[in-house]
């Protein structure tokens, strides 16, 4: 399929069609939709990003006064946007989502596995709770994890990353177990204009035709590194749940993560995670004392993993 950069389209005989205005909807987007949709077997809606997915679908289902149970040691950002969204008086507890969530909640919100801590959530204790279930599964991908198979109510992906797969779209998903749901989200982010553009739902549909093989190529290296890592005597703690291309590690502290960085050869010093380029980066630079400050965070792309290996290895010489 072609992009359709169109905002307008003709009505016809006087009566508007399917498309007839681009922040209502638009052909590329319908299409990555439908595909993204039949993968988690849900109703899917996209957004400008992973962070406006989060925005619309709390502020589409909560009120002034909810509280969201957020699992601990989740992606940093969605704790800062619930946080932005405090000042509409939106409450936020964390807990620990290997365990059941606290009861007087109105949305439960875990991720499968967590940003950059690799905890997997207890979803049949979470899908227990009386409140709807909303699983962030940017790092298990629909590939490795499907949570409304599992009695969620809503995944969560931010696409820039797994599903689009090349650093080069930002892009948001929610997948909804009820069409219901996803007909009134939709009227949200139409309202609202949190929309998805069509040239990064035109790179998504190009990145879904290799997600399932960018994924086991992935997961394989990244079970080979965590496994070597576990072993290296400058690596302290090794976090990998078995599934995906993210890990993280932990060096001694702020300045032997700092080397690391800084001696890279191969492997790119940057932020996100999900592209077929392997990144690495200290988190404490953004999250502070919430995380060790020499975890280093891993997003394992498609080289030869020997080749990643020998990069790893010679900065963590210089650790
Ligand atoms: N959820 C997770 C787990 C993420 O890692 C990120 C971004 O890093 C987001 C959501 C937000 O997505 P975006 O950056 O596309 O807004």
């Amino acid at each position: 399929m072609s992009v359709d950069r169109s905002t307008i389209w003709p009505y016809r005989d006087g009566e508007p069609g399917e498309f007839y205005y681009q922040r209502h909807g638009h052909p590329t987007g319908v299409e990555a939709e439908r595909r993204l949709g039949e993968l988690d077997g849900g109703y899917a809606l996209l957004f400008a990003s992973g962070a406006g997915a989060t925005t619309a679908l709390v502020l589409a289902l909560l009120a002034p006064g909810d509280t969201i149970a957020l699992a601990e040691g989740a992606y940093f950002g969605t704790g800062v946007a619930f946080e932005e969204l405090g000042r509409w008086d939106l409450r936020t507890v964390e807990f620990d989502q290997t365990g059941p969530p606290p009861q007087g909640v109105q949305l439960v919100w875990l991720e499968a596995p967590s940003n950059p801590f690799l905890t997997m959530p207890d979803l049949e204790a979470a899908v227990a709770h009386p409140a709807p279930v909303v699983v962030d599964a940017t790092a298990a991908t629909p590939i490795q994890l499907r949570p409304l198979e599992h009695g969620a109510d809503f995944v969560l992906h931010s696409a820039t990353k797994y599903l689009a797969g090349h650093d080069d779209a930002l892009l948001g998903a929610v997948v909804c177990r009820r069409e219901e749901d996803a007909a009134r989200l939709k009227e949200f982010r139409t309202r609202t204009g949190i929309v998805a553009a069509p040239d990064p739902c035109f790179l998504l549909l190009r990145g879904l035709k290799t997600l399932e093989l960018r994924v086991q190529r992935q997961t394989e290296s990244a079970t080979e590194l965590a496994r070597r890592l576990e072993g290296h005597p400058k690596v302290q703690t090794v976090r990998y749940p078995g599934l995906g291309g993210l890990l993280s590690f932990d060096v001694a502290g702020a300045d032997e993560a700092r080397r690391v960085e800084t001696s890279l050869e191969l492997i790119t010093n940057a932020t996100s995670l999900g592209g077929v380029d392997s990144v690495l980066e200290a988190r404490a630079r953004w999250e502070g004392d919430r995380v060790p400050a020499g975890l280093l965070r891993l997003s394992v792309g498609l080289e030869p993993v020997e080749e990643l290996w020998r990069d790893l290895d010679q900065a963590l010489a210089r650790a």
